[in-house]
C-alpha cells in the first residue's frame, strides 16, 4: 500500500533541501521502539500521541523493516499526519518517532524529523529533542572531517535549519565504522541538551547529554524495548518502566539485545520547567511523580503567598495541580471556574504575537455563575510574556469576579534558555527589570504572587545541585554560545 503523498514519504536515499543555517531551538518529544514481532508504525503512532504536547508543528517517523529505512512526516498534528491506511504502508521492525515544536527560525517540512541521511548505500534517521549549544564548532569539524565528499559539505549538511541535521551529518561523515563507535567518537564532542534517538536498517540508539537536561526513559515490551521522552510515553504503548536513559549514556537495541556504554561522565541538571510546565503530569522525572511535584508546589505557594479569598481556580490544564495544593493547604475551597477548550494546542505553539493572544481568547472561556461577585485565586504554572494572565485577569472581572489574586507555580522566569525552551532573549519576557508589584499592575491583578525557587526545588525532590535552574536564576549549567552570552550582557546592562 502507498502512503499518502500529503506525508512526503522518504524512502532511503536523499538529502534533505537547503537553506541557511540557523538553529531552531526545540523543546520536542522523541521516541523509538524496536520490536520485531509488533507493529512498530502503530506503537511509534501512539507514541507520539502522547508526546504531542512536546510539539504541535510537525510529527514523523521513520520505520525500518531490517532493509530499509521509511521517513514519513509532515507538518500538524500527530493525528493529522497519520492514518490507518499510512501506518499499515510503514511496516517494520523498528521505529524512531518525533513532534516538533520549533521556537524559533520557520515552521516548515523540511525542519520536520526524523531528519535522513544516506551513509554509503545505508540509511541513518534520527530524532533530537533539545538545543545544541556548540553548533558553530560542530559545523567546523564536519567540514574538517570530509572536506571534499560532497554528502557531508557544509552546504549540503545545512539542507535544514535545525541543529539536528548537524548531528545526522557528523554521524553520517565517519562512513568507515559501524554507527556505535561512531556515535561513540561525536557524542562526546555535542554541548547542550539532547536526547536523540536514531536508528539504522538494523538498531536502535538512544543517547542523552551529560546533563541529562531533558527527560529520556526507557521501557520493556514483552518482546522488545521502547524509549521515549516521557513516562507517560511508555503507559501508552503498554512499556514498563525500567529505568531512566542515564546523562552520557548511549543505548544500542538491535537483535542481539541491549547494550549500554557511557560516552561521558553523568552531570545531571535535569530542567526544572520540566516539572513546572513542560511534561506532563502522569510522568515521572528522576524518581518524582510530576503531578506530586506540582501538587507540592501549590502547598508552598499557599504557605508562601496566602490570599484571602472564597474560591481556589486552577488555569486549566497546567494549573491544576498547583491549585489543588494550594486549596488543600490554605483551606479555601476548590473551584472550576475556567473551561479549556480542549481542541486548541498550547498558546505558545503559534509563532506569532496576534495569533498567541487571539489563542488565550479560543482556550479559556469563564463559567460566570461559578464565580460571579467571588473574591478568586487563580493559579497558574508560570508567568512568561505575561500576555495570558494580562488576558485572563481582563476576562475573570468582565465575567464578575469581585478580585483576582494570581498565584504562580514557578519564580518568574527572568533569564532565556538555550537548552531547548522557548524564551531566547530577555527581551520577551515581562519579569526582567519589574517587581512583584510591577508585574501585578502590568497583568491589572489585585495580588500577585510567586513561589520561591527554594520553594519549587525542595518541591521536586530533587538536589538543587542536580537541577537546571537558569531560567530563574541565570546560572547556566553549560556553556552558552558566545554571541548569545553576548547579547545577554548587553541586555543585563540596559
Ligand atoms: P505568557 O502568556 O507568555 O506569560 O505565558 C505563560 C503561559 O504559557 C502559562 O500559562 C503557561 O502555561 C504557558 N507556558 C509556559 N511556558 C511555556 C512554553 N515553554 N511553551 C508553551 N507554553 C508555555
Amino acid at each position: 500500500m502507498r502512503p499518502k503523498s500529503r506525508g512526503r514519504v522518504r524512502p532511503v536515499l536523499g538529502n534533505d533541501h537547503s537553506g541557511a543555517f540557523e538553529g531552531p531551538k526545540e523543546e520536542c518529544g522523541v521516541f523509538g521502539v524496536f520490536a520485531p514481532e509488533e507493529d512498530v508504525a502503530q506503537l511509534t503512532y501512539y507514541g507520539l500521541f502522547a508526546l504531542q504536547h512536546r510539539g504541535q508543528e510537525s510529527a514523523g517517523m521513520a520505520v525500518s523493516n531490517l532493509e530499509r529505512i521509511m521517513v514519513f512526516k509532515d507538518m500538524g498534528l500527530v493525528s493529522q499526519i497519520f492514518d490507518q491506511a499510512t501506518l499499515r504502508s510503514l511496516q517494520g521492525r523498528l521505529a524512531i518517532g518525533h513532534t516538533r515544536y520549533a521556537t524559533t527560525g520557520a515552521s516548515v517540512w523540511q525542519n520536520a524529523q526524523p531528519t535522513f541521511r544516506s551513509v554509503q548505500g545505508k540509511g541513518l534517521a534520527l530524532a533530537h529533542n533539545g538545543n545544541i549549544t556548540n553548533t558553530h564548532e560542530l559545523e567546523e569539524w564536519l567540514a574538517e572531517l570530509a572536506p571534499s565528499e560532497q554528502h557531508v559539505s557544509k552546504q549540503k549538511a545545512m539542507d535544514s535549519t535545525n541543529d539536528t541535521t548537524l548531528i545526522t551529518a557528523l554521524i553520517a561523515a565517519f562512513p568507515g565504522q559501524g554507527i556505535e563507535d561512531i556515535a561513540m567518537t561525536v557524542l562526546p564532542r555535542i554541548k547542550g541538551a539532547f536526547c536523540l534517538t536514531f536508528m539504522t536498517e538494523t538498531t536502535l540508539f538512544a543517547a542523552r547529554d551529560p546533563q541529562g537536561v531533558r527527560p529520556l526513559v526507557l521501557g520493556r515490551l514483552s518482546n522488545g524495548w521502547v524509549v521515549a521522552s516521557e513516562t507517560a510515553a511508555l503507559d501508552l504503548v503498554g512499556a514498563s518502566f525500567i529505568r531512566e536513559v542515564e546523562p552520557g549514556e548511549l543505548l544500542t537495541i538491535d537483535e542481539g539485545g541491549i547494550r549500554s556504554r557511557r560516552f561521558a561522565e553523568a552531570k545531571p541538571k535535569g530542567c526544572i520547567f520540566e516539572y513546572v510546565y513542560v511534561a506532563r503530569p502522569d510522568t515521572t522525572i528522576a524518581g518524582s511523580s510530576v503531578n506530586a511535584v506540582r501538587i507540592r508546589v501549590g502547598e508552598k505557594l499557599a504557605e508562601e503567598c496566602p490570599a484571602e479569598a472564597d474560591m481556589v481556580i486552577p488555569v486549566p490544564q497546567s494549573g491544576i495541580p498547583s491549585a489543588v495544593g494550594f486549596a488543600r493547604a490554605s483551606g479555601i475551597p476548590y473551584g472550576q471556574g475556567l473551561v479549556k477548550n480542549n481542541y486548541v494546542g498550547r498558546t505558545f505553539i503559534e509563532p506569532s504575537q496576534t495569533i498567541r493572544q487571539l489563542g488565550i481568547r479560543l482556550k479559556l472561556n469563564p463559567l460566570r455563575e461559578e464565580i460571579g461577585g467571588k473574591r478568586l485565586v487563580v493559579v497558574d504554572d508560570s508567568i512568561v510574556r505575561g500576555n495570558t494572565q494580562r488576558a485572563l485577569v481582563r476576562m475573570l472581572r468582565e465575567a464578575g469576579a469581585a478580585e483576582v489574586h494570581v498565584r504562580i507555580s514557578s519564580p518568574p522566569v527572568e533569564w532565556p534558555c538555550f537548552y531547548g525552551i522557548d524564551f531566547s532573549t530577555r527581551a520577551e519576557l515581562i519579569a526582567p527589570g519589574l517587581t512583584v508589584d510591577q508585574i501585578c499592575r502590568s497583568i491589572g491583578a489585585d495580588s500577585l504572587g510567586f513561589v520561591s525557587l527554594e520553594g519549587l526545588t525542595e518541591a521536586t525532590q530533587v538536589p538543587a545541585g542536580n537541577l537546571c535552574r537558569a531560567c530563574f536564576d541565570g546560572n547556566y549549567p553549560i556553556a552558552i554560545p558566545p554571541a548569545q552570552a553576548e547579547l545577554l550582557k548587553l541586555e543585563k546592562i540596559t
